[in-house]
């Protein structure tokens, strides 16, 4: 605690960082904190996923902003809806005690009016996807002529799914003096294009790969025929009773055709992909967090940084094509100081792909054998 109160956090983020239980700061809390508070500058931060990047900037803005003014002063852009949702609890959380404050989430699938009129009671931080703040702007529903502090997070997810032209139309409604935080987990080429578009001379900072309370993720490898990689995936299943995972698949198809068969199995599955309501994603995902949901199915981009806690195990139905991708999978497990594995079921033809991912995350995988019947009856 008094490390966080070190970085020069006042009272109040203390005592609602004492409540969440954080003790001590991560490596890129620790970095990023201390700058934004100090001056108003731009900022590039790198960090995987898993580290606390929301507190590095949600700290440092709640603390910046006016909450006795009602004029929207920060935007968060994020690239899914669940994250937007996400963020915008956890910022509610830290600013639990900065009276007046409000934290609104503006993404697509839900009623727009709703959100225009939460804005309209006055919104000092907004928290949105590209494409419905775009709509919301072009409609004079949200201005945000006056914001100081604008974060692009998971910015090379948002640049991924093609939103390069909705935040640049964004920007353009925002004043040229405000500071923009980039965050990152990748530095690809068209993130550096953005930061060299939309900021001046940004503090750039990285951190490594440790997540958040030095966790352990462990990666094991099945290597197996193609056509079993379904009854691989069940005796997986079966050796693991108290299994929490998210099981990702290549498609938003094979995600659903997994999932049902799953469930016609008798197991405890549901699957999250883009071609559901927002309301049935909003649905799975609060089961999936009260745990009355064992196994989520998913597409890369539905679960793009879910943050649950205590995920035991992600399973790597089919491997995807960039390690990039394997990185942010494996990290949603072994979260804030937990152990959690990482298993990948490969067919012969991929398998030369291990190495590679290896090499990549500097870690060894185990190669593991599938458990027999026998061993799931002991
Ligand atoms: P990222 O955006 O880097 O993926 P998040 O901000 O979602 O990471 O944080 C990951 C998890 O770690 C969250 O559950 C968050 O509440 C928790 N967390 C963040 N900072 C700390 C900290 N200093 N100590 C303990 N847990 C933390
Ligand atoms: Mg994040």
């Amino acid at each position: 605690m008094t490390k966080f109160k070190s970085l020069g956090l006042n009272d109040t983020l203390l005592q609602a960082i004492t409540d969440m239980g954080f003790e001590t700061p991560s490596a890129i809390q620790e970095k990023a904190i201390p700058i934004l508070l100090e001056k108003d500058t731009d900022l590039v931060a790198l960090a995987q996923t898993g580290t606390g990047k929301t507190a590095a900037f949600g700290f440092p803005m709640l603390q910046k902003i006016d909450v006795a003014s009602r004029t929207t002063q920060g935007l968060i852009l994020s690239p899914t809806r669940e994250l937007c949702l996400q963020i915008t609890n956890e910022i509610k959380s830290y600013g639990k005690y900065e009276k007046g404050l409000n934290v609104v989430a503006v993404y697509g699938g839900a009623s727009i009016q709703d959100q225009a009129r939460q804005i309209q009671r006055g919104a000092q931080i907004i928290v949105a996807t590209p494409g419905r703040m775009k709509d919301m702007i072009s409609r004079r529903m949200i201005d945000i002529s006056k914001i100081e502090y604008c974060v692009l997070d998971e910015a090379d997810e948002m640049l991924n799914m093609g939103f390069y032209e909705d935040i640049t139309e964004i920007l353009s409604y925002s004043p040229d003096d405000k500071s923009t935080w980039l965050f990152s987990a990748t530095m690809p080429r068209e993130v550096a294009t953005i930061a060299k578009k939309f900021m001046h001379d940004p503090v750039e900072i990285t951190v490594g790969s440790a997540n958040v309370g030095s966790s352990q993720v462990s990666h094991e490898y099945y290597l197996v025929n193609a056509r079993d990689r379904y009854a691989t995936l069940k005796r997986l299943a079966d050796a693991q009773p108290d299994i929490f995972s998210v099981i990702f698949c290549r498609t938003k198809r094979d995600t659903q055709k997994v999932a049902e068969n799953l469930i016609e199995d008798g197991y405890n599955a549901a699957a999250i992909h883009g071609d559901l309501s927002q309301n049935q994603r909003d649905m799975v995902m609060n089961s999936f967090r009260k745990r009355q949901i064992q196994m989520l199915v998913a597409t890369d981009v539905a679960a793009r940084g879910i943050d649950v806690d205590d995920i035991t195990h992600v399973i790597n139905y089919q491997l995807p094509d960039e390690i990039e991708t394997y990185t942010h999978r494996s990290g949603r497990t072994g979260r804030a100081g937990k152990t959690g594995v990482s298993m990948v079921i490969v067919s012969k033809s991929e398998v030369r792909k291990i190495s590679s991912i290896e090499k990549k995350i500097q870690k060894k995988f185990e190669k593991k054998e599938i458990p027999s019947g026998d061993q799931i009856c002991e």
